[in-house]
């Protein structure tokens, strides 16, 4: 027996793990996808503890674990000076004792793929390509969504899991468009045979200059490295997908290690995101409709954790929805009451960490002298409340 219909606007991470996981529970799931296919960037993204606890629940930790990497350590350096800043060993004994779970990092096409091929198991889940979604209406028993095309779909539940530009979140909340940072990200992968021998480290590290960072690390069983490269920027184009200039990036870099030139160097062709977020908010379920992911709360990506509150987000949903059977809206607002203040402590304290990244001056040495300063333990609890914050079904600890 199939429950509700409930159709899902968007097939990105977010999407793809509410459909799983609200299929588990036998609901009747529809994917609106505005692409043609799939399509995930050819990128990484790291993976704390907290999103393998839901992996658990959406039973994929054996096929994240085959494809993922699991780094030695958390590493920040002076970009200037090269200089350890601060280490923190993760996936040991006492890693996994403190958090259970491990923190990898994967080659974001490989993760949708596994979370494709979950969906695919379950014939109570339909994939609809080429379906943008422009609009929503509601009654006090049916919702329906309204694709570009004129095609309207109908439905118990609707959730827009449609990103950072959402569609769906217009007809709940009241806000203006996302707020841009200043920053800008350039994203490439190298092949490990390019990379030099001095950076086939493998360690998440995090190169903090004065506004600009770079981020390293190897994916795909270690066969190629991730590099984010990070600046102040005013140039704004909205959008996941515009070539990069290598000569700003050069300019904006100037100055910095010899490890770090080498390393953006390497690469001659860069993808750029213009990186924006929004101010928190606790009101993004009305009615029959809720958001979820980047559509409710979309951050900047310093503590890498928009896709984790993502899949967070998915496993809460269809854990409230399935217990609470009939009561639709109460269940989507029992969903929203248990995320909106974890998801807002991630969004704030992404920008606060976006400013440690970038400092100058005292700021900087101020950074130094308290991270540097740390236990391997005080680290660790200074993580808990982002990499031990939620119970087994995706619910905030507070
Ligand atoms: C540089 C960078 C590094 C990052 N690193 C990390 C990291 O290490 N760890 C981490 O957890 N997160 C990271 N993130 C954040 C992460 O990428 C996002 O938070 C995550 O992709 C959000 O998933 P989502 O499913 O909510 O939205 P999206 O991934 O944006 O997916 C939205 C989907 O909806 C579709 N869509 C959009 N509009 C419509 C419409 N109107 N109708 C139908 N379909 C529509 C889109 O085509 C897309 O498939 C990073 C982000 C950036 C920019």
């Amino acid at each position: 027996m199939t429950r509700s219909k409930i159709i899902i606007v968007g097939g990105g991470l977010g999407g793809l793990a509410a459909a799983l996981a609200l299929a588990q529970k036998k609901f009747d799931v529809t994917v609106l996808e505005q692409a043609d296919r799939f399509r995930e960037v050819g990128a990484g993204i790291q993976l704390g503890p907290n999103v393998f606890k839901m992996f658990n629940v959406l039973d994929l930790v054996n096929p994240i674990e085959e494809l993922a990497v699991f780094p030695e350590a958390l590493v920040m350096r002076d970009a200037i000076t090269a200089n350890e800043i601060t280490r923190i060993p993760i996936n040991t004994a006492s890693f996994k004792k403190q958090f259970s779970f491990p923190y990898g990092v994967i080659y974001r096409p490989d993760l949708l793929n596994v979370l494709k091929r979950a969906c695919e198991q379950f014939s109570n889940i339909k994939i609809i390509f080429n379906k943008r979604a422009l609009t929503t209406r509601q009654t006090e028993t049916s919702a329906s969504v309204i694709c570009e095309d004129q095609s309207s779909y109908d439905a118990e539940v609707i959730i827009g899991a449609d990103g950072l530009w959402s569609e769906i979140r217009k007809n709940i909340v009241n806000d203006e468009t996302p707020r841009i940072s200043g920053h800008i990200a350039y994203r490439a992968v190298l092949p490990l045979d390019e990379v030099p021998d001095k950076a086939r480290k493998n360690e998440v590290i995090l190169w903090a200059g004065p506004k600009t960072h770079l981020v390293q690390y190897p994916l795909h069983r270690g066969e190629i490295m991730n590099l984010v490269a990070v600046f102040h920027s005013h140039r704004y184009e909205e959008g996941w997908d515009v070539y990069g200039e290598s000569s700003e990036l050069k300019e904006r870099f100037s100055g910095q290690h010899a490890y770090v030139l080498d390393l953006l160097d390497k690469i001659n062709s860069w993808k750029m995101w213009v990186l924006c977020d929004r101010e928190p908010v606790k009101n993004w379920s009305n009615g029959r409709i809720s958001l979820l992911g980047d559509a409710a709360h979309p951050m900047l990506q310093y503590l890498a954790q928009g896709g984790c509150m993502a899949i967070e987000d998915a496993v809460c949903l269809a854990y409230h929805l399935d217990r609470q059977g009939e009561n639709i809206i109460g269940a989507l607002q029992a969903y929203q009451k248990n995320r909106y203040l974890r998801t807002a402590r991630v969004q704030l304290t992404a920008r606060f960490y976006g400013d440690v990244y970038h400092a100058t001056g005292p700021t900087a040495e101020l950074r130094d002298l308290t991270l540097g300063g740390r236990t391997t333990e005080q680290a660790y609890a200074g993580m808990s409340w982002l990499y031990d914050g939620i119970d087994k079904v995706g619910r905030q600890k507070f």
